[in-house]
């Protein structure tokens, strides 16, 4: 492998958080350099169930969240969608009288906001869904939100990062970083080659603590265990749209459950049981999905469409998510001349990353590439600083 000595930009990670970032760094001319420890969004990114939608997330993050979504349409109409968006929409279900006021308040504040949401009877639900046929007393209905192929929306990043003058290396990972005069200069490979930058950018998902951790940076990220199954392929529309609920807006006894069915045909379905605990060292190991979680998204799946009670399992898969204490990405500058940030992806990371990349560019370049208004809102929301223990 032969690496350049020198780089403007050092993009430390290869998932679609950092192709992104890659992407939009070479869009602004920077010729950035993206180092992939492993295979490019061959972590969490490659298991994802990658919606992209603005529907049941923070509504102070509404106008952003918004935009990342548009980017992703519009790169969808721009190169001819090589990586499966679909706008399907978005149902949360509701199961009981509480669950339904909650999504009343939830329906009535991002409308406000400009969302194109809206709650639907069961009646108006077997329309749009109609293998939903589990015990429901009403939905929400995000007509807009859409799913890609995770592998193929990062594949058709990294390419177009590299015609736009990136390069990007996978099987290169980072051990350390170059300090010189109290700044960031670059960064020393596992095998000792030292590559010098003006800007290294961490965005190594739950792993960026730990080359942070190399300048004394500590950083409020814990990794997280997301996991997911999926059946053999079912008939095409067995399910329609994103099948989610929260905790909160009157779903199951979980955490968050989103059930979809892939272009392959496969339903995969994510179920989150509280927070899971991550055991020491995980991260960097497979790891089986818990009985439990089996167990319980089967039940999930088969209370909601009965039809489907006893379909097969073909695989199950865990990821590792960085999780920060208020959901929400650190993404801009870290307390070390040269060194930025963009990580803490907190489980919803695809839709935001086309955004934050743009948002990221914009910061180092000094050419924003986001809105004015959206700029500021984006360095208040995402301010690695804002919990004061950046050191
Ligand atoms: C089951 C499941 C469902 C999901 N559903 C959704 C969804 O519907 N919508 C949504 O928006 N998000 C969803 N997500 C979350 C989303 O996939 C993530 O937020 C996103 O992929 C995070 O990308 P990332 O680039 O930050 O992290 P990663 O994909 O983990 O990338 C980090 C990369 O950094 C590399 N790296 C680490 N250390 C080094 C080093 N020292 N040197 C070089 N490289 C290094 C790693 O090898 C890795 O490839 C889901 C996730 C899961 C698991």
């Amino acid at each position: 492998m032969t690496l350049p000595e020198r780089a403007e930009v050092i993009v430390v990670g290869g998932g679609i958080v950092g192709l992104a970032a890659a992407l939009a760094l070479a869009e602004a001319g920077a010729a950035p350099l993206l180092l992939e420890a492993r295979s490019f969004g061959g972590a969490v990114t490659g298991g994802s169930l990658a919606a992209i939608g603005t529907h049941m997330h923070g509504l102070e993050e509404y106008a952003v969240m918004d935009e990342a979504c548009a980017l992703w349409r519009d790169l969808a109409a721009r190169t001819g969608n090589p990586f499966e968006y679909n706008p399907q929409g978005q149902i949360g279900f509701l199961l009981d009288a509480d669950g339904v006021e909650a999504g009343e308040r939830w329906v009535a504040d991002e409308r406000a906001l400009g969302a194109d949401c809206r709650l639907v009877t069961p009646a108006e639900l077997a329309e749009i869904e109609p293998n939903l046929t589990g015990p429901i007393l009403g939905a929400t209905f995000a007509p807009d939100t859409a799913t890609v192929n995770p592998f193929l929306a990062a594949r058709t990043v990294l390419s177009l990062a590299r015609a736009a003058g990136a390069s990007a290396r996978d099987h290169a990972p980072v051990a350390d970083l170059l300090v010189e005069a109290g700044r960031v200069a670059g960064v020393r490979m596992e095998n000792g080659t030292e590559i010098r930058a003006e800007h290294v950018v961490l965005a190594s998902g739950p792993w960026t603590q730990d080359v942070s951790a190399r300048v004394g940076i500590d950083l409020p990220l814990v990794p997280r265990q997301a996991q997911c199954l999926a059946t053999l392929r079912q008939r095409p529309g067995t399910i329609r749209r994103i099948v989610s609920a929260v905790e909160s807006g009157g779903g199951v006894d979980s955490g968050y459950t989103q059930i979809q069915q892939a272009g392959s045909g496969q339903i995969l379905f994510n179920t989150v049981v509280g927070l899971i605990e991550t055991p020491e060292g995980a991260r960097d190991r497979i790891n089986e999905v818990p009985s439990g979680f089996v167990l319980t998204s089967i039940d999930t799946l088969s209370l909601l469409f009965p039809s489907l009670a006893g379909v097969p399992l073909l695989r199950s898969w865990v990821r590792f998510e960085a999780v920060s204490p208020d959901a929400r990405f650190l993404a801009g500058r870290l307390p070390r001349d040269g060194l930025w940030i963009c990580a803490g992806d907190n489980g919803s990371g695809y839709c935001r990353a086309l955004m934050l990349g743009r948002f990221l560019a914009g910061e180092i370049t000094g050419q924003p590439a986001l809105a004015p208004a959206l700029r500021a809102e984006a360095r208040a929301l995402y301010d690695p600083d804002r919990f004061g223990r950046a050191a």
